[in-house]
């Protein structure tokens, strides 16, 4: 087993990103408003303008005294993500950002709206470290871990802009929260499970969304997928299986090499135990490399009579890429033969395909 801390992804040593009202806790809170000669009380004040209403902007907030609201601004709310482009699809229903970070990092979110629900798929590392060939982001390499609150704010960017109504469709909320963007969630556990915290804290500490609304997706770090079952926040726990066998993950997804495909699912279905949750296998169906008849066989005997549902996901390819997405036929009867072993399965809406939908394609391409 990996010694404690060794799953973290180390980035290379450099300027933190500010600290931010999202990074705190609510005791922490207290104290820095404390810090700036306020009483504690003014920081439950500062949480229901911040997290219940949605403003950022601390000038406006006459519960603080207008001579501290700058000092407010300055220490505890500095700006976290900058706009680099923002293209949208499907009606302004679907809407890609790329932000810039303090230390010009770059990360990308979406907004979905669809009839009765908003998701945002959001990201929670600069780049990625796991290295998987067919992704955009893994080819880069990892740039850094996201802080709890350049996380948090993806999503607050979000919300602001349903409830200001900015977002075709008329005014909204989010309703789920996908770490699908860039990145490995589990490789920055600690920053992404503080974010969860603040997304499923109830108003005002947090944003009171239901865990039930929240998936964390991972590629298989088996201690952390234990970890999480120990947290007591029940998110949907998405695992990007892409194979039934370990020779062939061994390269699609080359944390495979450390932790092979009995020992994932052993920590799934653990998690299903203890939360009783359903967990989602995410299978990205890509031509002639995992999509063959054998290997739903195979995928079908793994999963049968346990609590999952499986995601086929068509291929987006990466320009330039070997990779491409399943023929149609392949990729119907790759879902009709798990259905034949009693698994649940559906093959994934794949919004934001033509403004390059795949993680990390668009930040890439800035
Ligand atoms: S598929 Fe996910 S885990 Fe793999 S390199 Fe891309 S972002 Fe990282």
């Amino acid at each position: 087993m990996p010694k404690p801390g060794e799953l973290e992804m180390v980035a290379p040593k450099r300027q933190k990103p500010p600290l931010h009202w999202s990074d705190l806790t609510v005791d922490e809170r207290k104290e820095k408003v404390v810090e700036l000669g306020l009483p504690a009380f003014r920081a439950d004040q500062i949480s229901r303008q911040f997290f219940g209403r949605l403003s950022n902007d601390p000038q406006s907030w006459t519960d603080i005294p207008a001579e501290l609201r700058p000092a407010v601004q300055a220490q505890l709310f500095p700006e976290l993500l900058t706009s680099v482009k923002a293209l949208d699809c499907d009606g302004g229903t679907t809407v890609k950002q790329v932000w810039k970070l303090f230390d010009g990092a770059m990360v990308e979110s979406v907004l979905m709206r669809y009839t009765d629900r908003v998701t945002m798929c959001i990201s929670s590392q600069a780049g990625c470290g796991m290295n998987c060939p067919f992704c955009a982001t893994g080819q880069n390499g990892l740039t850094r871990n996201l802080s709890t609150a350049e996380i948090v704010e993806q999503i607050l960017v979000g919300a602001r802009a349903l409830a200001n109504d900015e977002i075709a469709g008329g005014v909204g909320r989010v309703n789920n929260i996908v770490f699908m963007g860039m990145g490995e969630p589990m490789a920055n556990y600690k920053n992404v499970i503080a974010a969860i915290r603040r997304f499923t804290d109830d108003a005002p500490a947090g944003i009171g969304l239901s865990a039930r609304g929240i998936t964390l997706s991972t590629v298989g770090l088996v201690p952390r997928i234990y970890d999480l079952a120990k947290e007591g926040i029940p998110v949907t726990l998405a695992v990007s299986l892409h194979c039934p066998d370990d020779e062939l993950r061994d390269t699609l997804v080359p944390i495979n090499n450390r932790f092979k495909i009995n020992e994932v699912l052993d920590a799934c279905w653990n998690y299903a135990d203890v939360t009783g949750r359903r967990v989602s296998i995410e299978y990205a169906l890509i031509k002639d490399i995992n999509d063959q008849a054998w290997r739903a066989e195979l995928l079908g005997k793994l999963l049968q009579g346990n609590l999952v549902h499986v995601n086929l996901i068509p291929l987006n390819p990466t320009p330039g890429s070997i990779w491409t997405a399943s023929r149609p036929e392949d990729e119907r009867a790759f879902l009709r033969i798990l259905h034949e072993h009693g698994v649940a399965a559906t093959v994934r809406d794949t919004r934001g395909r033509e403004i390059d939908g795949a993680c990390g394609q668009l930040a890439a391409s800035v």
